[in-house]
């Protein structure tokens, strides 16, 4: 190989988001001596944080390997399986400069203040991850960008990157990547949104905005690739038959949510009350501070992140009334973890109707574990908890479905509403994606963040596409490199 080829090499090597872990992104793009590093994760879920220690994904000697040269890190947006470990890394004495957009930062800064604080509560102080002072060395560190705005990443300025806002939450984006000095133009889809969606718009919205530079590398998530997407009436008819059903059994609802999540679930709420099809008197409990940051966040954010439709009504709601659809009346407050623990204990003396949100969307942290831990609450029979995000396996939002698929099963309802993922869901939705960029020159196809059997199975119909038909497709492992000349 000539000194020039050499200079010339391109590749990527995953350390987390590979391997059939879903959580824990984290990608590192070398081109040259020039590096990249696209999400900086946390694993969750107690299998892919198996596969984590296996792999030792965040073992020094990766982390040295990585942060060799201090390349830049670009946040694709603010779940924590994508940015969760940025203090950790910055607590390691790494000073790198992080790039993100506005609303992800705004988020970032409030979920992972509240981490810091958790864990000086439950952790002793030479243990914990990280620490304020590591998140505030981080938060200075941040460079917001503007989305759709082409800038220098590196200090040569060879690579230069656009952040295209995507739909899957009001600051996620997918991140295209040009490089000089190898002419590769890289798309890291990130997680991607759905063609239409609750809140954003889904990726509708964006796409007319998505540069059409020609991809050479497609580095795409798969996590609902062998899932089919559920019409947005039905999916909401689900949603307002089983909260009448739990009503009818008598039991005080628990709604378990991710924060984006948790906004939409009001805003169907709000509606569902609105038209009639679930009773208008409710008492709604806001259990958990992830919830109230995410409310707070929400304020703050300009209208323009919010879409104007509402399903299939694409002019529901004027700019001045666009954040109204959260708003629920009667929602009251439990702003600390002993009143939480109180609460769930005496839940069974409530009179009337009653809907308790909680932090911890998976059911094992957050202030969900006070009524899914071992108490009254999940032994009582009546009660139903209504999952509405994506369990990962090995949670115990997981578990409890499963567990509950035994015929001797006792306990509350477990119920799991379909169709309501922020990740483009389906071939047809995922495809649909892709096609919005320019694929014409795409010589590979990297498969990321998603289960083994959702990986092969997109790798497999890609195959029958015309884009990926020609492309050379990889499914990597945690560490492994992948060239990409
Ligand atoms: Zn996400
Ligand atoms: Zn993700």
């Amino acid at each position: 190989m000539t000194k020039e080829s050499l200079k010339r090499e391109i590749t990527i090597t995953s350390f987390g988001g590979a391997g059939g872990a879903v959580t824990g992104s984290c990608h590192l793009l070398e081109s040259g001596k020039n590096k990249v590093i696209v999400d900086m994760g946390q694993f969750l879920g107690r299998d892919d944080l198996a596969q984590m220690k296996r792999k030792n994904a965040r073992g020094d000697e990766i982390l040295n390997k990585i942060s060799e040269g201090n390349p830049p890190i670009l946040i694709t947006h603010s779940h924590i399986d994508h940015f969760g470990f940025l203090p950790a890394y910055f607590r390691r004495g790494h000073k790198p400069v992080v790039y993100a957009t506005k609303e992800a930062v705004q988020l970032m800064e409030s979920s992972l203040y509240r981490s810091a604080r958790a864990q000086r509560k439950f952790v002793f102080k030479n243990s914990v991850a990280f620490d304020s002072d590591d998140v505030t060395k981080t938060l200075n560190n941040v460079q917001i960008v503007e989305p759709f705005e082409e800038i220098p990443i590196t200090k040569d300025k060879k690579i230069r990157a656009t952040f295209c806002l995507n739909g899957h939450t009001p600051d996620s984006t997918s991140i295209l990547l040009k490089d000089r000095s190898t002419g590769k133009n890289i798309l890291f889809t990130g997680d991607m949104g759905r063609p239409t969606q609750l809140v954003t718009g889904g990726y509708n919205r964006f796409s007319d905005r998505f540069p059409q530079d020609p991809i050479n590398i497609l580095v795409t998530e798969s996590t609902c690739f062998p899932d089919t997407s559920v019409p947005f009436d039905e999916r909401v008819a689900m949603f307002q038959r089983e909260i009448n059903e739990a009503f009818d059994r008598g039991s005080p609802v628990l709604m378990p949510c991710i924060q984006h999540r948790y906004m939409e679930n009001l805003e169907i709420i709000n509606r569902s009350q609105k038209e009639g099809k679930i009773p208008k008197k409710i008492t709604f409990y806001r259990d958990g501070p992830a919830l109230a940051d995410i409310s707070e966040v929400y304020k703050n954010y300009s209208p323009d992140c919010f879409t104007a439709s509402y399903g299939n009504n694409p002019d529901c709601y004027k700019p001045e009334d666009v954040k109204n659809r959260f708003r629920l009346d009667n929602l009251q407050i439990i702003s600390d973890h002993e009143k939480s623990l109180f609460f769930s204990r005496e839940l069974g003396k409530q009179k009337g109707k009653t809907i308790i949100f909680t932090s911890g969307g998976m059911g094992d942290d957050g202030r969900a574990l006070n009524y899914l831990g071992n108490n009254n609450y999940i032994k009582n029979s009546r009660n139903t908890v209504i999952f509405s995000c994506y369990q990962v396996p090995g949670t115990l939002g997981a578990d409890l479905l499963q567990k509950q698929r035994d015929p001797c099963y006792r306990s509350a309802r477990i119920v799991k509403l379909e169709g309501g993922s922020s990740h483009a869901t389906g071939a047809d939705e995922i495809f649909g994606f892709h096609q919005r960029f320019n694929l014409m020159e795409l010589e590979r196809i990297v498969i990321v963040h998603g289960e083994e059997e959702s990986r092969k199975l997109m790798e497999t119909k890609l195959r029958e596409t015309v884009y990926g038909e020609y492309a050379s497709i990889k499914l990597p492992d945690i560490g492994e490199r992948v060239e990409l000349n």
